[in-house]
Parts: structure tokens; C-alpha cells; sequence
């Protein structure tokens, strides 16, 4: 059986006694082994990474753009096999594990422009011959945790805005769906990345906890779920570390009276099921506002939802594939009985779908709940399943607080055709991204990601110049050249420039 090993220096490198199972989730078999590393296997990624990264950081920033600009061009000519790899992993559809590596490939051409990007600030004459100048230096090696479900783009949002400003990154990828990361870490030596640039461990908490302990790295970026989100956050930044920490979600699509339906019922198909709900921008909560909104919305949802396809990950006319194990499949469909024994109404009942010919795969049919409470355990956690539930407002501000004072604030979305109720409720919510007739409100890759509250622990977001900032700490310059006459200068006050 195939092992995914560590990439440590430019290699494959074996390591860690102990071993993961990564699943085939369609057909529910075991297909292949990573190896789960220690603080062994992490000193041996610092050391290659304390012996490459001065030179890394002393090349002009053009030259490491140009190593980019090869990626680009390399991921692009193997986005097949990447694609039919993370598929064969995560069992998300070939579309969608194509759309996985493009969103991260984005991140790529944006840092293509970090030339741009690193420019510092300057100010001639800020006082009688002083200038003042600002330049963002790398942070020196730094790591990224991610989570399963985007093996492709988170890894990228991270490493390719922290390797353009000239740092070593260290990946510690999910030990699900380990073999993309690899992939994308190999490609990055194809494109002539120096070794010890760009290196994957592999592990669970043992490996997450050396990170997070290790005194030459210096920042790290960890996406998955809140609570470990949390965990990563405190411990990293006791340890004098810069963290970032995005967590769980739980978004909502708010449905105003004025909304085009049947637009709305395709976009939720999309956002509520594509991915089989593993995606942390999916839209798993609806809001309709108003009663006659509801009741025809629901009319036009059941039968959209019953019209879903559900197949393994490479038939093209799927709309989604399995969740990723047995063991997320048990607590999606655990969620399901939680909701209706807090009686929320179970319309279409998605548990016990079985695909022929592949009955041991990790499938689940689409469920829809309907007259789902506030109050509910099944409404405040994060479900991460193919799981739609309607909760019911009666208005406008009632529909804004349910957003706003949900534990999560990643994305939501409000659909409507009246402008000035989507600029008040932009304006108004307590959430990190705002979606206007838009599902899945995904920032592009020069904007920057990030969601509030129990979604994101830390202050900065991922990618585009919040990255940058993120990945870089800024020194500035005061200087003055005298011309060697005396100009009079006091250091016994506090220089005031006036
Ligand atoms: P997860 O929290 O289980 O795992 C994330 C990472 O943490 C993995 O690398 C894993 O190995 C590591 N990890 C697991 N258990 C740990 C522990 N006890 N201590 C330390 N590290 C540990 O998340 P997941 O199931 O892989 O991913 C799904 C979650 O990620 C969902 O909650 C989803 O909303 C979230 N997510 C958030 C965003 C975002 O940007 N906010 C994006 C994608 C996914």
C-alpha cells in the first residue's frame, strides 16, 4: 500500500512511528497510509529550513516572483491529476477539486506581484535633512496547519503569499487528504524553489503541539475547526508567536421578500450541498423573511433538493460526492437525529442513502429542516454536512440579529432586490464576509479572508495585503546624513520635529 511520506529539504523523508489510514471515501476502503511525524521529523524540516532561508530572503523579490510565475504555469499544465487526486482523497467532484486548486492558484498570481506588494513607505524631509523609510522583512520560517476540506487552496493562501516575502514555510496539512499538499510542495521544487523553502510534515496533535512549541518558528496560520482554532491561538502566542486562527462556521442566507426565488433556490442548491456541506463559506442556514417568503420558498426547495444528484466523485454529472470518513458521516447523520428531537421539522430526510454498486461509500442524501429554532444545539453548531435548515423571521431586523448574534461570523449572504436594505444590512451585520445576491462570498485572492467572533482568532486575514502584513514585520528608518558642520541637534529632549 502506497505511503504519503514528509517533504523535508527538497525529499521525501520517512519518519514517526505511528501511521494514519487515508480513505477512499467513495467506495469506503482504505487506499493508501501517511506517516505521522513527531518533534524528530519537525527539527529535521527547521534545520533545512534555518540553512536555506537567509539566501531565500536575500533574493530580490523579482526573482522570487519569477519562481511564482513558473508555479502558475506548472500547476496549471497538472491540474488534472491534482484535481483527480484531491477528488480521490476528499471526494469532492472533479469541478469542484478543479475550482480547489484554481481559488488557491489565485493566491499564486497574486503573489506574482510581490514586488509590488513589499514596497515600503517613505518621507522625504520629515524633519530639518531627516528622511524616514519603512521596509517589510520577512518573519524568517513559519508554518501553516490546515484542515481537509481544501487541501489545495488553503495550503496556497498560506505558503504562496509567505514564500514570496521571503520566508521558509513549514505545511502540516490534514492527515486526511495528505497527498495534494505533497504534490504542491514537489511542483514548487519543479519551479525552482530552493530546498527547505517549501516542506510538509505530516501528523496530528503531537506535530500541531511541536509547531506551535518550537522556538524558530516564528509565526503560524491554522484553518479548521474552532475550538482547535482556539487551542492553536492560545498556545502559539504564549509562546511569543504571531498566530492566526480561522475556525468553524456557520452561515446564513437571508431571503427578503423582494428576492427572485427561483434564482435564490439555485444559488442555495450550489451553497447549502455542492461540497457535500464541507466547505466553511457553505450556506447551511436559510432565513426567509416573512411567512408567505417561507412557505413559497419551501415550495420551490423541495423539489430543487430531491432533483440533486448524489454520486461518486468522478462522475461529471454529480452534483456531490461522499463526506470524507465513516466517522463524519456518523456525526452528520447524528446531527440530523439531534434536530429532530429538538423538533425542528426533518422534511427530506437525506440518512441512510445508499449509491448503488458503491453501498460502503461515505454517502449522505440532502436534508432539509424546516421551523429550526435559535434555541437549538442543531442551529448554534457547525453541521459541516449536506444539511440545509430553514429558520423562519418575521422581519428584516429579526433576520439581521439571527446573523449577528449566531457564535459564528464567517460569511452570509442576504438576497434581495432593494438596495437600500443590502447596504443597511452590509453595513449592519456582525460578520466578516457579506455576500449581496451572492451564496458564497469567497473575497478574491488580492482582497483577504477572514471571518469574526468564534470563525477567526487573531487580527489579521489571509491573503492579499492583510497577508502580506501577516507574513512580514515592519522596521523603519529615521535618517540623516549632516554635512559635518553641526546642525545643532539635542538628544537630551525628545527629537519633536518641530
Ligand atoms: P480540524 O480542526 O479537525 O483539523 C484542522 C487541523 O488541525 C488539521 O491539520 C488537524 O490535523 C489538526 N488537528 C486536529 N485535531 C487537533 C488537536 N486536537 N490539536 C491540534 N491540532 C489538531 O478541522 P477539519 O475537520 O480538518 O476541517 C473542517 C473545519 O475547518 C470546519 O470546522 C470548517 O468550518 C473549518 N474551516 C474553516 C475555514 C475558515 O477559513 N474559517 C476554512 C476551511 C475550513
Amino acid at each position: 500500500m502506497r505511503t504519503v511520506e514528509h517533504f523535508i529539504g527538497g525529499n521525501a523523508a520517512g519518519g514517526g512511528s505511528r501511521q494514519h489510514d487515508i480513505w477512499d471515501p467513495n467506495i469506503g476502503e482504505v487506499q493508501a497510509k501517511v506517516s505521522l511525524g513527531s518533534r524528530d521529523e519537525l527539527q529535521k524540516a527547521v534545520d533545512a529550513a534555518l540553512a536555506a532561508q537567509p539566501a531565500w530572503a536575500a533574493t530580490n523579490p523579482q526573482k522570487r516572483a519569477r519562481i511564482m510565475f513558473n508555479y502558475k504555469a506548472l500547476v496549471e499544465s497538472n491540474m488534472d491529476e491534482l484535481a483527480a487526486l484531491l477528488s480521490s482523497e476528499h471526494g469532492k467532484v472533479i469541478a469542484d477539486a478543479r475550482g480547489d486548486v484554481q481559488r488557491g492558484l489565485d493566491v499564486i498570481e497574486f503573489a506574482c506581484g510581490i514586488p509590488h506588494a513589499l514596497k515600503g513607505e517613505f518621507t522625504q524631509g520629515a524633519g530639518p535633512g531627516i528622511d524616514v523609510y519603512s521596509m517589510r522583512q520577512p518573519l524568517g520560517i513559519v508554518a501553516g496547519i490546515t484542515p481537509f476540506n481544501f487541501p489545495a487552496m488553503i495550503p496556497m493562501w498560506m505558503f504562496g503569499v509567505a514564500i514570496a516575502c521571503g520566508n521558509a514555510f513549514i505545511l502540516k496539512p490534514s492527515e486526511r487528504d495528505p497527498s495534494v499538499p505533497v504534490r504542491l510542495a514537489e511542483l514548487m521544487k519543479e519551479s525552482g524553489l530552493p530546498d527547505g523553502i517549501l516542506q510538509v510534515v505530516h501528523g496530528d496533535k503531537q506535530m500541531v503541539d511541536a509547531i506551535l512549541d518550537h522556538d524558530d518558528i516564528k509565526a503560524v496560520s491554522f484553518v479548521g475547526s474552532s475550538d482547535i482554532a482556539h487551542y492553536v491561538y492560545q498556545r502559539g502566542t504564549e509562546n511569543g508567536k504571531r498566530v492566526q486562527a480561522m475556525g468553524g462556521a456557520k452561515n446564513h442566507g437571508i431571503v427578503m421578500p423582494d428576492a427572485d426565488l427561483d434564482q435564490v433556490v439555485n444559488d442555495l442548491a450550489g451553497a447549502a450541498f455542492g461540497s457535500a456541506g464541507e466547505r466553511c463559506m457553505a450556506l447551511p442556514v436559510v432565513v426567509p423573511v416573512g411567512t408567505e417568503t417561507a412557505d413559497r420558498l419551501r415550495e420551490k426547495l423541495i423539489p430543487a433538493i430531491d432533483a440533486l444528484r448524489v454520486g461518486v466523485s468522478t462522475d461529471g454529472e454529480a452534483h456531490y460526492g461522499p463526506v470524507v470518513t465513516a466517522e463524519h458521516k456518523a456525526k452528520v447523520e447524528q446531527w440530523i437525529q439531534t434536530g429532530v428531537d429538538e423538533g425542528a421539522e426533518l422534511v427530506l430526510d437525506g440518512r441512510g442513502f445508499k449509491l448503488q454498486g458503491h453501498e460502503k461509500g461515505f454517502f449522505i442524501g440532502p436534508s432539509l429542516f424546516d421551523h429550526v429554532k435559535p434555541g437549538m444545539e442543531s442551529y448554534r453548531e457547525e453541521i459541516f454536512g449536506p444539511v440545509l435548515q430553514m429558520v423562519r423571521a418575521d422581519n428584516f431586523e429579526e433576520a439581521l440579529s439571527l446573523a449577528s448574534n449566531h457564535q459564528y461570523g464567517n460569511g452570509v449572504a442576504i438576497f434581495t432586490r432593494n438596495g437600500h436594505a443590502a447596504r443597511e444590512f452590509a453595513s449592519r451585520v456582525e460578520v466578516g464576509m457579506v455576500g449581496i445576491n451572492v451564496p458564497i462570498p469567497v473575497p478574491v485572492a488580492y482582497h483577504s479572508f477572514g471571518g469574526w467572533k468564534r470563525s477567526a482568532f487573531g487580527d489579521t486575514n489571509q491573503h492579499g495585503m492583510e497577508g502580506v502584513k501577516f507574513w512580514t514585520k515592519v522596521k523603519t528608518v529615521t535618517q540623516r546624513w549632516p554635512d559635518g558642520g553641526g546642525d545643532g541637534s539635542n538628544a537630551f529632549v525628545i527629537p519633536t520635529m518641530g
